[in-house]
């Protein structure tokens, strides 16, 4: 039987903004999430441009529309397992894990005290850890904590349990099934940074003062491991010489054969985190093309009058580091063909956005190109929208969550 309803997949901006355009217009939204909270990768990064805005900013607005609107449901720690059915009438399986931790949950934090097990934050990228009972962030949504507990300790999750005033930690909470049944699927699953480890030739994930950009995102955010402040993972000291590696393997046919799009922007951004926070240190940016498309053009004109940065038309060929663990790159410059080394106290691999699907089987019948971006079967009711289609900043990421919610609307819409 057909249904008007429609499922987003990934709240991520992407997910939020199709989901929140479909319901506002009056259809029911189901969104399913991976992580604990909704808000994708902006969430993790400690401002967005063109503005420099925190994230909290745009997505807080999203978190209340969200609050405020009976027709959005959502299940966070959930995946989609498998789709039946067809167009206007799709019967969805979706798994959710447990998060042990109920509606009662007030963020006390008292469970994270009697926590006792601590392991690597996914939310900071390894460089620090994360207690078994946890919350990601503080404007984390829904505003819950999360318990880990296949990495508790014999008896911590017992602990955990007690230590909650409010009988908020579930310990009988198990994995469960629900079954939707939805007129059109938005896929705005986004996207992973490209594992840094592939870069071996760079240190990637070998060397402890090279790290990647979204790791240097939560370097600098006041929510990160150093609450804000730029510090070399080696030792604490604070770098007086940063060098930003520009296609850390975006456009090479051996590992992301295409450009992310905004990693020019990107690390532009990140030398002013650096002027604010480490007002003297010296910045060189090596890139290939410095790609800032339309109106971010302003931006990098600003960025570049910077009397301290240094903008070097050259390919990184290979990075190792010296006795104090400060990285030595060999760079080859484009313009004056001179093949050199030159000693930094930190280095920022400017990664690419890898979709978040490739290399996995999707659940329902949208195609994927060889780079893993999903493709549209809108006149089916499937539509893409985001990273997971494409490389895309926040604001066209919004773009075609708004497009895709006219096209699931026009999917289930008279059937
Ligand atoms: C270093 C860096 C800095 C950046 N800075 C900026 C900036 O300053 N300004 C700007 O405009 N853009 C910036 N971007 C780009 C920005 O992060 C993206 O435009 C934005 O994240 C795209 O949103 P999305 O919803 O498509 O994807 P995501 O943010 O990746 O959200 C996708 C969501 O889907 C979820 N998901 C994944 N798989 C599944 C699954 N199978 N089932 C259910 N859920 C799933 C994920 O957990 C996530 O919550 C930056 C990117 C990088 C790499």
């Amino acid at each position: 039987m057909s249904n008007n309803s429609i499922l987003v997949v990934g709240g991520g901006f992407a997910g939020i903004t199709a989901a929140l355009e479909a319901a506002e217009v009056g259809f029911e939204v189901y969104i399913v999430e991976t992580n604990p909270y909704l808000g994708g990768r902006v969430a993790q990064l400690n401002q967005y441009f063109p503005k420099l805005c925190p994230p909290s900013c745009g997505l807080e607005i999203q978190f209340q529309r969200i609050k405020n609107n009976p027709k959005v449901k959502f299940f966070t720690m959930a995946e989609v397992v498998s789709v039946a059915g067809g167009p206007g009438a799709y019967d969805v399986k979706v798994k959710i894990r447990p998060r042990f931790v109920n509606a009662n949950c007030t963020m006390c934090g008292e469970c994270a005290k009697a926590a006792t097990t601590t392991v690597a934050s996914e939310f900071d990228f390894g460089l620090t850890g994360r207690k078994t009972a946890y919350s990601t962030h503080l404007f984390a949504f829904p505003q819950r904590y999360v318990i880990d507990a296949a990495a508790c300790a014999p008896g911590e999750l017992d602990a955990i349990a007690s230590a909650c005033p409010y009988g908020a930690v579930d310990v009988s909470d198990a994995e469960k099934t629900v079954d939707l049944a939805v007129g059109s699927i938005v896929w705005a699953t986004g996207w992973k940074p490209y594992d840094m480890a592939k870069l071996t030739n760079l240190g990637g994930g070998k060397l402890k003062n090279v790290v990647s950009n979204m790791q240097f995102e939560r370097l600098a955010a006041p929510n990160g491991p150093t609450s804000g402040k730029i510090l070399r993972p080696s030792d604490g000291a604070e770098p007086k010489r940063i060098a930003f590696v520009q296609c850390a393997g975006s456009r090479d046919e051996n590992h992301l054969n295409y450009c992310s799009y905004i990693c020019c922007m990107a690390s532009l951004k990140h030398v002013t985190y650096i002027r604010e926070k480490c007002p003297d240190a010296r910045v060189t940016i090596y890139y290939i093309d410095l790609r800032t498309p339309g109106r971010y053009d302003n931006f990098m004109q600003k960025v570049a009058a910077d009397d301290k940065l240094t903008l070097v038309k050259g390919k990184v060929a290979k990075i190792v580091e010296c006795e104090c663990q400060s990285p030595i790159l060999t760079v080859e410059d484009a313009v004056t063909g001179i093949k050199g080394e030159e000693k930094f106290d930190l280095v920022v691999l400017a990664t690419g956005m890898q979709p978040s699907c490739a290399g996995s089987k999707l659940p329902v019948a949208l195609g994927m190109d060889d780079d893993g971006f999903v493709g549209d079967d809108a006149d089916k009711g499937l539509v893409a929208a985001g990273c997971a289609k494409l490389p895309l900043d926040v604001m066209k990421t919004a773009q075609t969550g708004t497009g895709a919610a006219l096209k699931a609307i026009q999917n289930v819409v008279g059937r």
